[in-house]
């Protein structure tokens, strides 16, 4: 099957429950992506907002992935460049102070705790350390119809101990008290994500590889790049039965990619 398609030419990975689970790598993992490096660029996507682009850097030079400038790809990038576009200044930022500090120092102009009466918008990125005023904060602001982005909105994030609610779920909470939705999600599946790597990539010269159906795969399907789901993560086989449109390559862990077939004739 693989010797009719064209040899993969970038390869982008997800990070909680492909590469590793609760920061720990899987087995094999770091030295397969490293192997991969050698030959085509390795890029890094990940739904979870929770820390910032700069402490995703230290966690995967640390654990030894490889890394070039411009390798991890953030909602929160993108989240910020929309808000730029729109011309938005007074907004509201729901997120972890980490992750606060690093988006005012992208853009010293933006008020990121602007009062209820002067929000145009409330951004909510995965905070899983806010109080209970905080969630009040966001109430006051989206009840009045002030617009309303989030970076993701997975439901859970995979955790060591198990899954835990994550924005999506932060999300039915809003729904539920107000009946209301937010406008617009950044995070996978939103084909925008890949633009970094589909600027400089034709899609089926790109392979995706992650745990979860319903941002990896479909984000793969929608953009039309090629898709390996390691069952290390959240998807387990019984979830494949039914599925009218299986992955193209299962596998147990990333390092059982047979990545020197898919890259084969690669130009180094
Ligand atoms: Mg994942």
């Amino acid at each position: 099957m693989l010797e009719n398609k064209k040899p993969v030419r970038a390869v982008v990975f997800d990070l909680d429950g492909t590469l590793y689970l609760s920061g720990k790598p899987y087995p094999k993992a770091v030295e397969t992506v490293n192997r991969v490096a050698k030959q085509v660029p390795v890029y890094y996507l990940s739904n979870n907002t929770s820390k910032s682009p700069v402490f995703y850097e230290n966690r995967l030079l640390r654990m030894g992935l490889p890394l070039f400038d411009g390798a991890i790809i953030s909602a929160l990038s993108l989240a910020l460049q929309a808000i730029q576009r729109e011309q938005l200044k007074n907004l509201y930022f729901f997120a972890n102070p980490e992750v606060f500090e690093w988006f005012a120092a992208q853009d010293s102009s933006l008020n990121l705790k602007s009062s209820v009466e002067d929000a145009e918008l409330v951004l909510m990125a995965y905070h899983n350390s806010f109080d209970y005023e905080e969630l009040c904060e966001v109430s006051w602001r989206i009840q009045r119809k002030t617009r309303w982005w989030v970076t993701h909105s997975d439901f859970v994030c995979p955790d060591a101990r198990g899954p835990v609610p994550d924005v999506g779920s932060f999300m039915a909470l809003f729904e539920k008290a107000y009946g209301l939705k937010p406008e617009r999600s950044f995070g996978k599946p939103n084909p925008e994500m890949l633009a970094p790597v589909l600027e400089r990539f034709a899609p089926d010269e790109v392979l995706f590889v992650g745990d979860r159906l319903y941002t990896d795969f479909e984000l793969a399907k929608q953009s039309g790049c090629r898709f390996a789901l390691p069952l290390c993560g959240e998807t387990k086989e019984k979830d494949l039965w039914g599925l009218s449109i299986l992955p193209e390559m299962i596998v147990n862990q990333v390092s059982d990619i047979d990545f020197d077939s898919l890259l084969e004739n690669i130009q180094k």
